[in-house]
């Protein structure tokens, strides 16, 4: 199958594709070997999964059961805060490997940023990238705040941050940080766990093009040159998902969906978390 997916070049030239497949809660053998079936029978390759969703063991399953060959697949997990420090973060990526019977990842993500394991976790990261253990490196929920201070003492600088981004919550000066920082941008909860599908403008708008306000909404990100990572274990929904590359946004139409910001986050505040040092 030719794949419509674009691919985002990292800082280290490795490319991503621009659609991929979340997999929060799914913690079932057979909702995971469908869900993967179903994914990689549309043509998404990329799959984000994490330690703290309990699913890489699954996910590792049905991998293999689906036949397909891991170069063909792009695979993400993170190192989950109970898991993070120099030693720790080894060793969890060890029975991460093993977990999605693999024997390589292709990119490794900081999942919170923790003060107490803020540079310990990111030198067991950069050491994972530096003897090729994983193909690019990254971090989730970081602000410019955590950049600025990861940089007093990091070596590599990450090539990824995953964040939360959906309508409501635009995230206009981080993008913008971030563009400046030539650090790729991959969207979490992108429909804002299913809130957009009553949106009254999306809805409108799709009615022009014969889309679902989900599918506005992915357009949306797409074409902010952003990752993005929706997740659903519903056939039709991860079929509908993968059909956003045949419509383009008008320029009023993306401003207008910007427009809907509230600074509203379906997860913690990553600030919070830091402080805390988890949840
Ligand atoms: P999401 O993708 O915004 O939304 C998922 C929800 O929307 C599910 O309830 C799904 O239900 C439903 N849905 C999916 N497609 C739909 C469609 N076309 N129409 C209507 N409903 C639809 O939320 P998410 O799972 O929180 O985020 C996506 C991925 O980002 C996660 O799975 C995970 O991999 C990653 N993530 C990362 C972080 C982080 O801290 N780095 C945090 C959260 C999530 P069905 O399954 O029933 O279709």
């Amino acid at each position: 199958m030719t794949s419509l997916i674009k691919k985002i070049s990292l800082s280290n030239s490795v490319s991503i594709e621009q659609l991929g497949f979340g997999t929060f809660k799914i913690v079932d053998q057979q909702e995971a070997n469908n869900a993967v079936m179903t994914a990689l029978n549309n043509g998404y390759r990329a799959f984000d999964t994490a330690q703290l969703y309990n699913n890489e063991k699954i996910l590792g399953e049905a991998f293999v059961n689906s036949g397909v060959a891991r170069q063909e697949l792009f695979l993400t997990t993170k190192v989950s805060n109970l898991n993070q420090g120099y030693e720790q973060t080894l060793k969890s990526f060890e029975q991460s490997l093993k977990d999605l019977q693999t024997d390589y990842l292709d990119l490794f993500l900081v999942h919170w940023p923790l003060k107490n394991h803020f540079f310990d976790t990111w030198k067991a990261i950069e050491q994972l990238y530096e003897t090729k253990m994983v193909r690019a490196i990254g971090v989730c929920n970081f602000h410019q705040s955590h950049f600025e201070l990861l940089k007093t003492r990091a070596n590599i600088k990450p090539m990824i941050n995953q964040i939360e981004i959906h309508p409501y919550l635009v995230q206009k000066e981080l993008i913008e940080y971030l563009n400046k920082e030539q650090i790729a941008i991959e969207a979490w909860s992108p429909l804002a766990r299913g809130r957009v599908v009553e949106e009254p403008l999306l809805i409108n708008i799709g009615q022009k093009y014969q889309k679902s306000s989900s599918q506005v909404t992915l357009r949306w990100h797409v074409q902010k040159d952003l990752i993005v990572i929706p997740k659903s274990v519903n056939p039709l929904r991860i079929a509908e998902n993968m059909q956003i590359f045949d419509f383009e946004l008008t320029d009023t139409e993306m401003q207008q969906i910007d427009s809907l910001n509230e600074d509203f986050r379906t997860g913690p505040n990553p600030d919070d978390v830091y402080q805390k040092n988890g949840f």
